[in-house]
């Protein structure tokens, strides 16, 4: 194989990114992870206090480095996550510059990519991987009167912990597990509805004594590829041990169908009555943060590997090659397919430009 001597540029120093940067040694590619934040632990350090991740420690490893821990069967918490991104960054021998965003990625005329930095760099690449995840670029939906809405409004992504909520009348808008999570974390202090567009889907935390991502494992379902696995997880579920089911059902909280507008005070819900609301947390998603590939116009891809763009690959976009593409667990089989594609294309891309250069750029100029 020719090896090309230019980096590959990893946009974001997550799990997708450091999954990268391994996959890209093994394929013996010369990974530099391009990470905004302070240290390679990914977003984890600004999810909500309480979070525990949703699936077991024996579930939740990347490639090559066991969760660890005394309980491969307990449910970690965020901070453990964070130390174990710091033990697997401290374990990848790849160059990895922290505090550095990428702010721009333009394809060179000849190929590869030239990456701008904030810091003012100008970096070529062979190859781009966009790990940059979804977190900076939280989901709220329009709805009528939300410019008006005089009382506290925010995407959960910026949500802590419950205290500054005490006594206060609050409305938390999603069906997913973050949706529920805060709300059932709030009700605790404060008044609270979960607002959500249909009854909540909520998915066994336990099927015959054993955790669900056990058999998730031993099905394949996990594996399954996204056209056949989303029909069945287009409405997102909320994985329960029976506690939030519960809660609900004593009147801990309530859940209401989703209100239609904001009105100055609070809001309408959808029998019309209009009631006062102190905050409103939108748990409402996240889109892809891509924004830095602006230049390249609209990359097309499959399963992560750009079909308009060769040597761009994604990693830890939600179903991107199947349920588990959005996390701890599967991000590692993402990450060895598209370095795959991205090695092969850069040997073939090695070995053009040493035979021919001509017939490289020429195909390079017609995407
Ligand atoms: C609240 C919440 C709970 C979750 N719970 C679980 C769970 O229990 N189990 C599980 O497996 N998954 C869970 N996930 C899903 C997923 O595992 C996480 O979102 C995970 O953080 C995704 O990793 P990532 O590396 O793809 O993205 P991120 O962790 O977001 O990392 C991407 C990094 O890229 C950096 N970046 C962004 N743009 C740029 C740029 N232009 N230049 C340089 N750097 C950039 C960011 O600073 C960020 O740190 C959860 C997600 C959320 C939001």
């Amino acid at each position: 194989m020719t090896i090309p001597s230019e980096p590959v540029i990893i946009v974001g120093g997550g799990q997708s990114g450091l999954a990268a940067a391994r996959a890209a040694l093994a394929a013996r590619l010369r990974p530099v992870v391009l990470h905004a934040g302070a240290e390679p632990v990914g977003s984890w350090p600004d999810y909500y206090d309480s979070l525990t991740l949703f699936s077991p420690a024996r579930h939740s490893a990347l490639p090559g480095l066991a969760f660890g821990g005394a309980d491969p069967d307990r449910y970690p918490t965020r901070d453990e996550v964070v130390d174990y991104l710091r033990r697997y960054a401290d374990g990848t021998d790849a160059e990895i510059r922290s505090g550095v965003r990428v702010t721009a990625v333009h394809a060179r005329p000849g190929g590869g990519y030239l990456v701008r930095t904030d810091a003012g760099d100008e970096i070529a690449a062979a190859g781009l991987v966009a790990a940059s995840g979804s977190f900076g670029n939280p989901y709220v939906p329009t709805l009528p009167g939300r410019r008006d809405y005089a009382g506290e409004l925010r995407h959960v992504a910026s949500y802590r912990r419950p205290e500054p909520y005490a006594g206060r009348r609050v409305v938390v808008v999603g069906a997913g597990n973050s949706a529920v999570q805060v709300a059932h974390e709030l009700a605790a202090r404060s008044t609270v509805t979960l607002a959500t567009r249909g009854p909540v889907r909520y998915l066994p935390q336990r099927v015959r004594g054993r955790d669900l991502h056990h058999w998730l494992d031993v099905t394949g379902a996990d594996r399954l590829p996204r056209r056949l696995i989303a029909p069945l997880v287009r409405r997102p579920g909320v994985l329960d041990d029976g506690t939030y089911r519960a809660a609900i059902a004593a009147g801990l909280l309530d859940r209401r169908d989703m209100f239609t507008a904001f009105t100055p005070e609070g809001v309408v819900w959808a029998d019309g009555v209009v009631e006062p609301v102190d905050a409103v947390i939108f748990a409402t998603g996240y889109r892809p943060a891509l924004g830095y590939l602006a230049p390249l116009g609209v990359p097309r891809a499959r399963g992560g590997v750009s079909t308009s763009h060769p040597g761009l690959v994604y990693l830890g976009l939600e179903f991107q090659r199947s349920f588990a593409s959005n996390t701890l667990r599967g991000v590692g089989r993402d990450a060895a397919h598209v370095v795959a594609a991205l090695a092969g294309r850069l040997s073939g891309a090695g070995r053009r430009s040493g035979a021919g250069g001509a017939a490289r750029r020429a195909r390079v100029r017609g995407v």
